[in-house]
């Protein structure tokens, strides 16, 4: 027996992130989408099901392509709130280093959780805390994500560049390269899958120059090339960073970067703010992917992702949260928002549209992760899709629905289907007890900064 059609119908509003007309709505079967349907118009193919539409805007899932979900444990902790990054990270790294598997996994289901109900169907986590008893965080994080039913690119983080040996973090935060990388090799051949419609996927993610050797910066590379994974890392974050790598390394970031063999398609970096014109141009030329993470910048007050020269000189530009102990929400449409005013006040009104911060959110941070079978509304694609209702006073008024979304400042969808399933139904998360989870995240989070 053929899967069942269901036909999304007429939508108040559809954004599809490309050209295609489907403002009829569209027909999922199974976990594709089958049919796009036009204005006005019936699908050609039978439907088992309608779900009503018209008083929703539908959008392609949202893909998140920078966090930190163990920082869900420490936001807005008060030591932290009024400093920038390198201060901000010396005195979080002892409080880290007291995560254990069961608050990880605790922090995780309450980051993705705060995801799925702002529309985000696929998500990244840079997880690069491996303290003593922890060697098997990313299996942790892989059971979480199973129970939510999310689309998830784990990226095993690594710190191996300790206070002692003139890094940042301190040393029984770091791990011997060695282990590094044998643990890499055992999650990739154990979790990654391939090909389209694949729901979990392990990225490598050296932490960022001043946390990590340049050894392991050029083994995660040939071990990315050889396995064929992607290459995830923080990169000019600050001018604190730019300082470090040019007192270490006599380089600029991006000469880094190149010298340790990342500055290909493979890559994509976090943040990317201290960049020069000739630097955007080589990035563009390499394929280089960069997440803009504006409220993280904004928080940290780091700089201004230059995102627009970016995108002209070829590099594609994705969104993310970035870890909650910088942001400190978890909400990918706010994000979005947050990235519209920040950029216009760089590249002002008329080029920052919502249509294109959309379109980083969703096909721009599809192409970070490599993959072409999600972030967009069309046929063959995975049927990742979220819906959002403007009942709420907050849009009382409003006419354009997909400018509303960002203007009038959504935060929840309403469903949300990952695959073909739905996971978030009228504004609730299927199978999980919200209040039951806050309640004992909550209590990790207390347990975590105790005494400090
Ligand atoms: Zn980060």
């Amino acid at each position: 027996m053929s899967a069942q059609r269901l036909w999304i119908k007429n939508p108040r509003a559809v954004f599809t992130a490309n050209s295609h007309d489907a403002a009829g709505g569209v027909v999922v079967e199974g976990v594709v989408i089958r049919e796009l349907v036009p204005a006005g118009c019936e699908p050609t193919l039978s439907c088992d099901a309608v779900f009503d539409a018209s008083e929703r805007v539908l959008l392609p899932g949202l893909i998140n392509t920078h966090h930190h979900f163990y920082q869900t444990l420490t936001r807005a902790w008060a030591p932290v709130v009024n400093v920038p990054l390198f201060p901000w990270l010396k005195q979080l790294y002892p409080v880290w280093a007291r995560l254990d598997a069961e608050a990880l996994a605790l922090a995780s289901k309450v980051a993705m959780a705060e995801l799925l109900l702002s529309g985000c169907t696929t998500t990244t986590d840079h997880h690069y805390l491996f303290p003593q008893g922890m060697e098997e965080a990313i299996d942790v994080q892989v059971d979480v994500v199973g129970e939510l039913g999310m689309r998830a690119v784990l990226t095993r983080g690594s710190m191996s560049l300790g206070e002692d040996d003139g890094g940042l973090p301190p040393r029984h935060t770091v791990q011997q390269g060695e282990t590094i990388l044998r643990d890499s090799e055992r999650l990739i051949k154990r979790y990654h899958q391939r090909g389209e419609g694949a729901w979990l996927q392990i990225a490598l993610a050296p932490c960022s120059p001043f946390s990590v050797t340049s050894e392991i910066m050029r083994d995660s590379a040939q071990l990315a090339q050889r396995e064929d994974v992607r290459l995830h890392t923080h990169l000019a974050e600050t001018l604190d960073e730019e300082n470090f790598c040019l007192q270490r390394f006599g380089l600029r970031t991006v000469d880094y970067l190149e010298s340790v063999g990342w500055l290909n398609d493979r890559t994509w970096l976090a943040h990317g703010i201290h960049f020069d014109e000739s630097e955007i141009q080589r990035l563009g030329r390499a394929g280089v992917g960069v997440c803009h993470c504006p409220v993280s910048n904004m928080r940290l007050a780091s700089g201004m992702c230059p995102t627009v020269d970016l995108q002209n000189a070829g590099v594609a530009i994705g969104l993310g949260v970035d870890g909650s102990a910088s942001n400190d929400a978890s909400n990918i449409m706010y994000e979005a928002r947050q990235a519209l005013y920040l950029q216009r006040l760089r590249y002002g009104a008329q080029a920052i549209t919502p249509q294109r911060v959309l379109g980083w959110a969703t096909q721009g941070s599809a192409k970070l992760i490599g993959r072409s079978d999600i972030g967009e509304i069309a046929v063959g694609k995975q049927a990742d899709l979220a819906l959002f209702a403007q009942d709420e006073l907050r849009f009382s008024g409003s006419h354009d629905p997909i400018s509303a979304l960002l203007l009038c400042g959504a935060e929840r969808a309403e469903h949300v289907m990952i695959g073909g399933k739905w996971r978030v139904t009228d504004g609730n998360i299927v199978g999980l007890d919200v209040p039951e989870l806050i309640s004992r995240h909550r209590k990790a989070a207390k347990k975590l900064v105790a005494d400090i």
